[in-house]
């Protein structure tokens, strides 16, 4: 059967033509999206394994034999993800960092993105730092863009990243074993302790708030660790939505629970300074640590804390893996400590 306007383009597909609705042109001056697309997007590819990218209906490219695609997409939404003002160079650094952070946890080598962004109109210079804080990181992880959708909208933006395992070798959330140490890479509830900073619920000194801004708007994906971890751990995840929430969901995936050890949570120097005023819910159930936590039984303590030191990233045992299916704290006194709440929800009430 027939179907009508089935040759026009979609409502969301670009800046131009949109079907049944009346369209504002783009202000004098400003950039379509096409030369959008070239000012700020379409970069000479860099790997040998990208056969197309950027400019034709969609890229081509070749996973290396005897290895498995992984791939994971986060949409980050202004007002939701990052303030509406938020510096478009941490923007885009941070959307492509929180996707690193995910191939990170499954040991991944990343290789290829793209960018999905909806915009409210062109605007040069934010285009410029997005774009300067995407190329960046991109650079150093040795990722290509190799395409994207640009469309006229609310502030969002989508980042897809694919990345490459030997086969059988990525690390899931689903292979923890009861007796299995814990490990937290980094330190935990900077991002959340600069969120308290900006909302006014503490107030920081200058160096203290420069720092955990760094750490919110600048995560640092921890790449090279995960692709050595494949070989050590039992099981990983990245700490995207606070320790407690996203340890519980390894342990859900891998049937088991956890002791943690409060007093071992790694915390930085600015946390460490205002732990009468924020206590462990920063570190245990804010968002945004993009950090590692991971499980690898006791003959690797020796391996484990070496490659922190290789990376010079640094590695903490936080507990132990049990078989009885609940997550349990304990406080530095030796008593249960109960989170107020398990973590960033989209959908909580
Ligand atoms: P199509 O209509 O086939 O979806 P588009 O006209 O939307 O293609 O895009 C043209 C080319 O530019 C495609 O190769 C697409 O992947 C790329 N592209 C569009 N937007 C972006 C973006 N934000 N970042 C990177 N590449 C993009
Ligand atoms: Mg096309």
């Amino acid at each position: 059967m027939a179907i009508s306007h089935c040759n026009r383009k979609s409502t969301t597909s670009d800046f131009g033509g949109c079907v049944g609705v009346a369209h504002p042109s783009l202000d004098p001056g400003r950039l379509d999206e096409f030369s959008l697309i070239e000012a700020y997007f379409n970069r000479p590819v860099t790997r040998s394994d990208v056969a197309l990218g950027i400019g034709d209906d969609a890229a081509v490219t070749s996973v290396p034999p005897e290895h498995e695609l992984v791939t994971t997409v986060d949409v980050l939404v202004a007002g939701v993800h990052f303030h509406q003002s938020a510096d478009p160079r941490s923007v885009g650094h941070k959307a492509l960092a929180v996707n690193l952070s995910d191939l990170a946890a499954m040991g991944a080598t990343p290789a290829w993105a793209t960018l999905g962004l909806v915009v409210p109109d062109v605007d040069r210079s934010w285009m410029e730092g997005f774009s300067e804080g995407f190329f960046a990181l991109a650079s150093r992880h040795n990722v290509d863009l190799v395409g994207g959708d640009t469309v006229r909208g609310p502030l969002t933006v989508m980042v897809q990243l694919s990345g490459w395992v030997p086969q059988g070798t990525a690390m899931k959330r689903s292979g923890a074993r009861a007796g299995d140490d814990i490990y937290i890479t980094g330190c935990l509830g900077d991002a959340g302790l600069c969120l308290m900073d900006i909302n006014g619920a503490v107030e920081l000194p200058r160096r203290h708030a420069v720092a955990v801004r760094e750490a919110l708007d600048y995560p640092c994906p921890r790449i090279a660790m995960g692709i050595q971890l494949r070989a050590l751990a039992t099981a990983a995840i990245d700490i995207s939505d606070g320790l407690a929430a996203d340890l519980g969901h390894l342990a859900t995936r891998s049937g088991v629970g956890a002791e943690v050890s409060l007093a071992d949570l790694p915390l930085s120097q600015p946390y460490q300074a205002h732990f009468a005023e924020i206590g462990w819910e920063p570190a245990l159930s804010s968002g945004d640590d993009y950090e590692l936590c991971f499980t690898a039984i006791a003959e690797n303590r020796a391996r484990i804390l070496a490659l922190g030191e290789r990376f010079d990233v640094a590695v903490a045992r936080v507990g132990t893996i049990t078989a009885d299916r609940n997550i349990v704290f304990f406080d530095r006194d030796g008593s249960r400590y109960i989170p107020p709440r398990a973590g960033y929800a989209h959908f909580q009430g």
